[in-house]
């Protein structure tokens, strides 16, 4: 029988690693670390202008509307001006709508500042992670513009006419964005209707595409909220298709609504971090930890649970190590350069509420959360937490997490795989043998081994789900399939 070799660590691992401070220790105190880190002084800059609260960036002059929720005669006039823009741009060679997106991108890199400031302002969301979340954006309309140029011989692609965007407002720059690119990469015109706690980022982006010289009417900008306007601008015939990404739950509201509808949705997620005894357990440690509460755990693909395996599950060590990088964990608005974990968009929910609260029977608080503000909780992690319980079964989306002592392995995929979602999952071990096992095995639509299991990466990690974490065909976004996707092909009939 084949020898389980272990995996060697790879060259880079120890950058990937993050050190994890004792909480005993002092604070390294931050203001030296901001004189001596250029990247950390310009969050610095970033924060002052946070805090200040600068000036709203201009947020474009037309079609505009950031503060209120449209009414329906608005959206009909969307709709219309949207059907016509769409036909045109449809026209346009696929050189120059990517030569669009490139100059789109640009735009978006000469924003970041403003984008980084409300975000961080509208949904709290962390210096860091909106950094990043600009770059995420930029490199969405770079692939899809090359995915735009894409030719395929005997077949013409017919695009869609208008597309509406329905972004969430976890990634309140790069979900949108990409959604607005792969739609105007496939020839389609766009309404992008924001997430209402996230209107201003989006009315931003929609400022980028006027700085990028798009037609007026090719983007159009439309708050609504799931009422009977919202409903208009789905449950309209003028709107070939729509590209969700938000709740499961919002996805089956627009399929009840309009059952013929074109959707593309990536939704919801209950995702787990299986950790069996091979694996680098301080590795293991700080994957779970960012997996966890990146942005306080807002993400569809965060990581809710971790499933230790046989002695890990025993290990007073990891234990011990996980409760300390999760009590050292620097938790405050984004106005902190420092800051690790930040705020909820919006005070807990019914849901959050549950999983913030008394811990079911047969759990516990291995670290208890702690309220510092409505919108700013300390992490927390329970124990015990049963297959079937509230706490396996439920997306929480907010700052806990919860731990299973799995038997074996096969034990530790049943619970990952039993939920009836599938976004991400993530396993750590070095042994190529429990890899290939799980690979074989799991079911989630991004799979990540010896890594945190958020931040997807444009081009060389497609993102998208399996089971009830996905509707439509199935090609992810930031992949080679995505805009191609968003077409439909016809047979070229033949010449005369
Ligand atoms: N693309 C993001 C990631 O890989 C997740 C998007 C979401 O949470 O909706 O972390």
């Amino acid at each position: 029988a084949a020898a389980r070799a272990p995996l060697s660590r790879p060259d880079d691992w120890a950058t990937q690693h993050r050190s994890l401070r004792d909480p005993g220790e002092p604070d390294p105190g931050f203001a030296n670390a901001v004189d001596t880190n250029p990247a950390l002084r310009h969050n610095q800059v970033w924060a002052d202008r946070i805090r200040a609260r600068l000036p709203e960036p201009e947020l474009g002059s037309h079609r505009v509307h950031a503060a209120a929720i449209g009414t329906h005669a608005e959206v009909d006039d969307v709709l219309d001006r949207g059907r016509i823009a769409g036909e045109a741009w449809a026209a346009v060679p696929a050189e120059r709508r990517a030569e669009a997106l490139r100059r789109l991108a640009g735009e978006i890199e000469r924003l970041r500042t403003d984008f980084v400031t409300v975000a961080a302002d509208e949904v709290g969301k962390l210096i860091d992670q909106s950094d990043v979340e600009v770059s995420e954006a930029c490199d969405f309309a770079a692939y899809y513009a090359e995915r735009a140029l894409d030719p395929h011989p005997g077949v013409v692609a017919v695009p869609p006419r208008l597309t509406v965007v329905a972004p969430p407002w976890n990634f309140p720059i790069a979900i949108p964005l990409g959604g607005v690119a792969a739609a105007l990469a496939a020839g389609s015109a766009v309404v992008l209707k924001p997430a209402p706690p996230a209107r201003r980022t989006a009315a931003l982006l929609h400022e980028a595409c006027r700085r990028a010289g798009l037609p007026a009417d090719l983007v159009q900008f439309v708050v609504v909220d799931d009422g009977p306007v919202g409903r208009r601008l789905i449950d309209d015939d003028r709107v070939d298709t729509v590209i969700l990404t938000g709740a499961a739950e919002t996805a089956e509201l627009f399929r009840s609504w309009r059952p013929d509808l074109r959707l593309f949705a990536e939704t919801s997620g209950k995702n787990a971090i299986v950790v069996t005894p091979s694996a680098d357990l301080d590795q293991a440690v700080a994957d779970v930890v960012s997996s966890a509460f990146g942005h306080a755990g807002q993400k569809c693909s965060a990581s809710s649970l971790a499933i230790l395996v046989g002695s890990v599950a025993r290990s007073e060590r990891f234990r011990q190590q996980l409760v300390d990088a999760v009590s050292s964990l620097h938790v405050a608005w984004p106005d902190d350069p420092a800051a690790q974990v930040g705020p909820l968009t919006e005070p807990p929910g019914e849901k959050l509420q549950r999983g913030l609260g008394t811990p079911e029977p047969g759990q516990s608080w291995l670290v208890e959360p702690r309220r510092i503000d409505e919108r700013l909780w300390r992490p927390g992690i329970r124990v015990g937490v049963q297959p079937g319980s509230d706490c396996h079964q439920t997306e929480y989306f907010g700052p806990v997490l919860g731990l299973m002592s799995a038997r074996d392995l096969d034990e530790a995929i049943e619970w990952q795989n039993g939920t009836v979602y599938g976004l991400t999952a993530g396993l750590h071990s070095l042994d190529r043998g429990e890899i290939a096992h799980w690979l074989d095995r799991v079911e989630a639509g991004n799979c990540y081994v010896n890594r945190s299991i958020t931040g997807a990466i444009v081009r060389r990690q497609p993102f998208g789900g399996w089971k009830r974490s996905a509707v439509g065909p199935g090609a992810k976004a930031g992949g080679p399939n995505y805009v191609a996707s968003l077409v439909d092909w016809v047979a070229e009939s033949p010449a005369g």
